[in-house]
């Protein structure tokens, strides 16, 4: 029987262009593209690691469809969520970074037949990610917001979004199919998930599909926005200006420790 092993291969996900186009870049010409239901799947080398690099769009059915996809159709053995969320917990600001240890669908609620946010049939309302993917995320986000944030983003624009230095969290991540715009919205949020650092609308779905095919998975979300009533103009232009930078800047470390 022969010893070698497959080749390894992270997929790596976002929701928006502006959240991937600066990793599509990197990833140069030579990647194959192959489009399966509305989705292009880019194949091939990330700073020298083997990778498919996809747009899933928005929302938890979106992702949960790419991710069997990279899964079934790939074999991606780890897969990375990268993107943008709305800072509920306090002490999360624009510009902070945060690692989903856990995720939860604050939307999930079949009571009275399951208890509130578990996912039925599933026994279980939260999905934990991988130890050591996170650990490798952190670190990397950590050097990235030492070293080189103030270098990639300029001083102007650091003004413009109130980013001093930036904090990287680890915890809980709530997603649902809900863009959270209002205070209101955020405090309901909060009153029924009181860990919840950010909410965003695919990380959770994401982590039940790796859940269901024991594939290892992290969520890196950069704070866009504090999911109150100024949450759509900030995130637009959190996304055209600094979204794709945060994402190539640790996911470079990431993927140059691998
Ligand atoms: N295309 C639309 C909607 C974007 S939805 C627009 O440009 O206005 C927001 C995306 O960013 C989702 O993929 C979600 O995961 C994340 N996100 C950022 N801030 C969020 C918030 N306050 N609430 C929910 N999701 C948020």
């Amino acid at each position: 029987m022969s010893s070698t092993l497959p080749p390894r291969r992270l997929g790596i996900l976002a929701a928006m262009h502006d959240e991937l186009a600066g990793l599509l870049a990197q990833m140069g010409p030579d990647a194959v593209v192959h489009r399966i239901g509305l989705r292009d799947y880019h194949v091939g080398e990330l700073y020298g690691q083997a990778c498919v690099l996809v747009l899933a769009r928005i929302g938890k059915v979106a992702a949960a469809a790419t991710t069997v996809t990279l899964i079934r159709e790939f074999g991606v053995d780890r897969i990375v969520f990268t993107g943008l969320a709305g800072g509920i917990g306090p002490g999360v600001r624009v510009g902070d970074v945060v690692v989903g240890q856990t995720l939860v669908q604050h939307d999930m609620d079949a009571r009275p037949l399951f208890a509130r946010h578990e996912v039925p049939l599933l026994g279980r309302a939260s999905f934990e990610t991988d130890a050591a993917l996170n650990a490798r995320l952190r670190a990397s986000a950590l050097a990235y917001v030492a070293e080189e944030m103030s270098t990639d983003i300029d001083a102007a624009t650091r003004a413009d979004f109130g980013i001093d230095v930036p904090v990287v969290h680890d915890g809980l991540i709530a997603s649902g199919d809900t863009f959270v715009h209002a205070a209101g919205m955020a405090s309901s949020l909060l009153d029924a998930l009181p860990e919840v650092l950010c909410v965003e609308m695919e990380g959770a779905a994401v982590a039940q599909i790796c859940h269901e095919y024991a594939v290892p998975c992290a969520v890196l979300r950069t704070v866009s926005d504090r999911a109150d009533s100024t949450a759509s103009v900030d995130f637009r232009a959190f996304l055209e200006r600094v979204a794709s930078v945060y994402a190539v800047g640790i996911l470079r470390r990431f993927l140059q420790g691998a």
